[in-house]
């Protein structure tokens, strides 16, 4: 049994009121390490280590920061099969995606925004006729707080971390209960690359105890949030009173329109993997597949075919496309939506079955799951599954898909299959979402802003968007 500390003042520790928790391996459904479940007093204990690493953090050359962090991108990517390894046994996830996907994606995170703080620039404006010059400091926040969820572990944690240390912030850090090893992992990274102590603390331990204890720190000027719309309503309540600074990045139900005129076979792989990656487990999954209706019969013949022929195995196993689902509670809340689309007359084209994977029984293996809704309106076609189930249904008229695309409460990304210019250019005007892909999915640029709209979220990240969240612009008026 592998035990997980903390990591404070550059040193790993248990947490001060020895409170653990056990962690799953979903393959197996088998406990095999203890995290800690840290309380208000480690908080504290990582805010102080943070604070008292400011001052000179703050000051350290934007040369030698980046020089840091470089470092730890190379160590991320020297460590790729052990961190690969510790994120599929948390995680699920094939270890082949771990592999080619999170950890190189972790380390890119960090190459980016060392390089990034480096051309970060600010304006000056001159005030004409008065004799004046202003110009705009982006000073760091001081103590900030990194919150990431379960699905993409170590590539979310770093996400948050990686811009927020690169502007001059010292982080208290907390990645997902369900989740913490690479994060644990990513400890030792930081000190072997020379990443002074303080700078980074990770805390490890449950929502409501050690992310409420986050949220809830007077001194923790500065929330980035990933996870769920319930927990990230929570978190704004409970920051407002303070006026902390917020980014919210939650959850997704994303349209996946897909238009007659389109590349087809190109479609078919992509749909297939939009659908199903991570066990459908990503926030941007094209949850919702809405296809123009004279192409209906034969993408729901194909796509069917194609889903049928996932393999869903270990994540170890080299051929297996689908791996297991992150936890046991998961699994069974994911399970209760395929009930829920029976009731509503909804029609399980395939998949919708637990499956038990030879040798490991106990594991959390579901079919990846198509499911023909009657209406856009039920709630499996309206509520956040975050599995491996996915809703067709047909459409008339780009309006009529517009319409259905928008009539939900997420905003985060949509995907358009059309090869019509007018028709992108109008639909990508009016959907509601933070990211509009057109004849692809999940192709990332980091300069680009990441987030959503309605319930998907507050706030952007990426590219310079990250590095104007987590710095606080002064507006300096010199008369001469
Ligand atoms: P979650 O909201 O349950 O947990 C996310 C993190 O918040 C975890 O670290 C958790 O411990 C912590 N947390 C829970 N309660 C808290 C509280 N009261 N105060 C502070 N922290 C608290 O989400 P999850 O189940 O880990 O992740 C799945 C969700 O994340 C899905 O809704 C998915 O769409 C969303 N997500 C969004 C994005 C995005 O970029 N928009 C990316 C990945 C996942």
């Amino acid at each position: 049994m592998q035990n997980i500390q903390n990591y404070i003042n550059g040193e790993y520790s248990n947490p001060i009121q020895e409170l653990w928790i056990d962690n799953y391996n979903p393959a197996n459904g088998e406990v095999y390490s203890q995290i800690p479940n840290s309380q208000s007093d480690d908080v504290e204990a990582a805010y102080t280590a943070a604070k008292s690493a400011f001052k000179e953090w703050s000051n350290t050359t934007l040369e030698k920061r980046s020089r840091i962090m470089l470092k730890i991108s190379e160590l991320i990517e020297a460590n790729l099969d052990k961190l690969a390894e510790a994120e599929s046994k948390d995680n699920g996830k094939p270890i082949w995606l771990a592999k080619a996907v999170d950890i190189p994606r972790a380390s890119s995170n960090f190459r980016f925004f060392a390089n990034a703080i480096t051309q970060f620039a600010s304006e000056s404006h001159e005030s004409v006729g008065q004799n004046a010059i202003n110009y705009t400091l982006r000073q760091p926040i001081g103590i900030v707080g990194c919150i990431s969820p379960w699905n993409l572990p170590l590539y979310l944690f770093t996400w948050k971390i990686a811009p927020a240390i690169a502007a001059g912030n010292c982080v208290v850090a907390k990645p997902s209960e369900v989740t913490p090893m690479t994060a644990y992992l990513l400890g030792d990274i930081c000190t072997q690359a020379g990443l002074p102590k303080g700078v980074l603390n990770i805390v490890h331990g449950l929502g409501g105890s050690t992310g409420q204890a986050i949220v809830a720190h007077p001194d923790i000027k500065a929330i980035s949030f990933t996870g769920g719309t319930v927990t990230g309503a929570h978190i704004a309540k409970v920051a407002a009173p303070m006026f902390k600074k917020l980014s919210l990045e939650l959850g997704g139900k994303n349209p996946n329109i897909i238009f007659a005129d389109c590349d087809y076979d190109d479609m078919l792989t992509t749909t297939v993997r939009s659908s199903f990656a991570n066990q459908g487990q990503i926030c941007l999954c094209g949850s919702r597949i809405f296809v123009e209706e004279t192409i209906y019969e034969k993408f729901k013949a194909d796509f069917v075919e194609r889903v049928k022929n996932l393999k869903v195995g270990h994540p170890s196993a080299a051929d297996t496309k689908v791996g297991a689902l992150v936890s046991k509670p998961h699994l069974e809340k994911v399970m209760s939506y395929i009930d829920i689309a029976k009731e509503e007359g909804g029609n399980v084209l395939c998949g919708g079955n637990k499956i038990t994977v030879e040798g490991y029984e106990n594991g959390y293996y579901l079919e990846p799951t198509v499911i023909e809704v009657p209406t856009d309106e039920c709630r499996v076609n309206q509520e956040e599954i975050f599995g491996p189930v996915v809703t067709i249904m047909p459409f008339k008229t780009e309006e009529e898909v517009l319409q259905m695309a928008n009539k939900v409460k997420y905003g985060l990304s949509s995907t358009l299959w059309t090869n019509n210019l007018k028709r992108t250019m109008r639909m990508s005007n009016q959907l509601h979402a933070g990211i509009v892909w057109v004849n692809t999915w999940l192709m990332r640029d980091l300069r680009t802003p990441f987030g959503g709209v309605k319930d998907s979220g507050v706030g952007r990240e990426g590219g310079f968007e990250a590095l104007r969240f987590f710095t606080e612009p002064k507006n300096v008026c010199i008369k001469y």
